[in-house]
């Protein structure tokens, strides 16, 4: 059995093992793959300290940096049940897809998420090539550009709102007769003079010259009509999916999106069970912010760990 066992291998599970590895604890990794969402990310500019890397290198990096310590790493093992210990510092149980399971007395969950994808032609063609899923990441790349965001809500009326200022111009696309965003934040989309906002718009493709975005083609839903815009890049916005839909019935407390419910040290309504980083209620989803909650949900392990001695 682990002291601590770490359940995903992105930033947040790669910086969790190593800090609890070098408090001495066995510590262990079930990831289903390693490396999490780095494996799908082109140039990363926004690591301080690093000014430029990419996704896979970042995810390599993490590896070997793991690989320096007693680390047990199981790569290609996806948890699918979760079975909390019945007291404090008694074991938890992990299953496995693969029939596997795994006892712990304490665990860092760190399973990330998955952005919604739109599901239309030239979406996974263009992906990194135009078709992006993070303002924070990508805004940049288009400076001065045509770009669309796709969805109206919260996340989608802040992105717009943010490319506004770097990109030439913005059309906020959104399915729906009328945008979901909060009030406050509809107010300032539409005080803004290069943003278009389109209503009842199905976005149906996605279009390029084999190597980047140059259109994207939308229906209109009350008339039915197809139009097409000419642009650079489109942020799809439509929601970041937590990948935690095997953790319903643990007894471990989600949202209602599904995030597990943390507080500020990473700790869950269950004793000896942390999370940290994508999977989680923090409000900001980021590599920097996924390796920092990945270190504080493994001190705060280690402060369970001192503090509840084996059953
Ligand atoms: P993830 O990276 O999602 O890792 C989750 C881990 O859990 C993976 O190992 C996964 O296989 C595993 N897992 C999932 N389910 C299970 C299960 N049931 N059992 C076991 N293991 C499981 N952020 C930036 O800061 N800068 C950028 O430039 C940037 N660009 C991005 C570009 C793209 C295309 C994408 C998709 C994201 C980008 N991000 C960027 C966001 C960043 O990648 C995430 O915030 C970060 O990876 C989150 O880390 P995480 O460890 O919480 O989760």
């Amino acid at each position: 059995p682990f002291e601590v066992l770490v359940v995903g291998g992105g930033p947040a599970g790669a910086a969790a093992s190593v800090y609890t590895a070098r408090k001495g604890f066995r510590t262990g990794i079930a990831a289903e793959r390693l490396g999490g969402q780095l494996n799908d990310t082109l140039g990363i500019e926004n690591l301080p300290g690093t000014a430029y890397t990419e996704g896979p290198k970042l995810a390599a990096n993490l590896e070997n940096h793991v690989g320096e310590y007693e680390i047990d790493v199981m790569n290609l093992a996806r948890g699918v049940k979760l079975s909390p210990a019945a007291e404090a510092g008694e074991m938890h149980t992990l299953e496995l897809a693969n029939g596997g399971t795994l006892k712990a007395r304490s665990l860092i969950l760190a399973t990330g998420a998955r952005w919604r994808n739109l599901g239309v032609p030239g979406e996974q063609d263009y992906r990194g090539k135009g078709v992006a899923y993070c303002p924070h990441c990508d805004g940049p790349l288009f400076k001065g550009k045509r770009v669309a965001v796709i969805g109206g809500g919260n996340s989608g009326v802040e992105a717009a709102i943010d490319l506004a200022n770097i990109v030439g111009h913005v059309t906020l696309i959104e399915y729906d007769s009328q945008l979901r965003a909060d009030e406050v934040l509809q107010r300032k989309l539409r005080s803004l003079s290069n943003v278009d906002v389109l209503t009842s718009a199905q976005t149906t493709e996605i279009l390029g010259d084999g190597s980047k975005v140059s259109a994207l083609v939308y229906k209109d839903r009350e008339s039915g009509e197809e139009s097409r815009i000419e642009l650079a890049g489109v942020f799809v916005q439509i929601g970041l999916v937590p990948n935690t839909e095997w953790l319903k019935g643990s007894g471990l407390d989600l949202s209602k999106f599904g995030e597990i419910i943390v507080d500020e040290r990473g700790a869950t309504n269950l004793p000896g069970i942390f999370a940290a980083g994508d999977a989680t209620t923090v409000p900001y989803k980021q590599i920097v912010t996924a390796m920092g909650d990945g270190s504080k949900a493994a001190l705060s392990a280690f402060d369970y760990l001192i503090r509840n001695e084996s059953a």
